[in-house]
């Protein structure tokens, strides 16, 4: 039980990754607030965590919409008395759009809500940890992070731009006592990527897709006090997909 006491907001909790997540931080003893535009889904997670014995509430968001975002973080801080962890994961793909098949609308949509979202989230949060003089931030980066091609160009540039938002809150907010690591899955089997045949899996180290508990279990990781030592870090878990490109 490596995270009794403690209260995790899991953005992007609706699904995929965040689904996986919320369930493995509530095995963990985390309070667990489920936060997504997903009603439907959040209350059937939330159910499945509080049917094993976990604890754990839905509050529905949009990470694009600062006004939900405030409504949405100072409800459950209300509701769970304060917020410990914060995992920034909701997230869009582009479809491998290059930039002369991307219009503005879908540039605008997706740094709405992969990059401006976290921005959003963190703003809101941050006083809650300040106060505190102790936080922890999970960013949801990617291969793209890193490498071109595991996306179009909105989306890698998304990709590339958390991974400076997470060094620079380190840089920020470190020696306040608030830890920032980025998680950079790989090719993973959720939604997102549901009916994506990719053939460069059979080449990586790995030889498969990955799981969402596998990028589950690096978020614990990076939740727990174990992982006190690491700041402004990306963690690839991502089979080897980034090694040899
Ligand atoms: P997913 O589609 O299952 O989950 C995405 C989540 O983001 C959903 O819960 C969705 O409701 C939420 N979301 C989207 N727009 C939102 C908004 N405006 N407000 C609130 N929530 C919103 O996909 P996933 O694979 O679980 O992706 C989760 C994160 O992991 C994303 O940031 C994605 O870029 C990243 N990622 C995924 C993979 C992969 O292979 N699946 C690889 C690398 C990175």
């Amino acid at each position: 039980m490596k995270l009794t006491g403690k209260v995790a907001m899991i953005i992007g909790g609706t699904s995929g990754l965040g689904e996986a997540t919320s369930k493995r931080f509530a095995e963990e003893g985390a309070h667990v607030i489920v936060a997504g535009r997903d009603r439907e889904a959040g209350d059937r997670i939330v159910r499945d965590i509080t049917d094993q014995g976990g604890r754990a509430v839905f509050a529905e968001l949009d990470v694009t919409d600062a006004d939900s975002v405030k409504r949405a973080v100072r409800k459950a801080a209300d509701t769970c008395g304060t917020i410990d962890i914060l995992y920034n994961g909701a997230g869009i793909h582009d479809g491998y759009k290059d930039v002369t098949e991307t219009d503005e609308e879908l540039f605008d949509k997706l740094m709405a809500v992969n990059v401006k979202g976290a921005f959003l989230v963190t703003k809101e949060i941050m006083p809650i940890f300040l106060k505190k003089g102790r936080g922890t931030i999970i960013n949801i980066g990617s291969q793209s992070t890193f490498v071109a091609g595991a996306g179009g160009s909105t989306y890698v540039t998304s990709k590339h731009a958390i991974a400076g938002f997470t060094k620079q809150l380190s840089y920020d907010f470190g020696q306040k006592g608030i830890k920032v690591n980025l998680i950079a899955p790989g090719f993973i089997d959720t939604p997102m990527t549901e009916g994506i045949d990719d053939s460069r899996l059979k080449d990586i180290p790995a030889g498969r897709a990955g799981k969402p508990e596998e990028i589950a279990a690096a978020a614990l990781f990076l939740a727990s006090d174990e992982s006190d030592y690491m700041q402004g870090s990306e963690m690839k878990v991502d089979g080897g997909w980034t090694v040899g490109r």
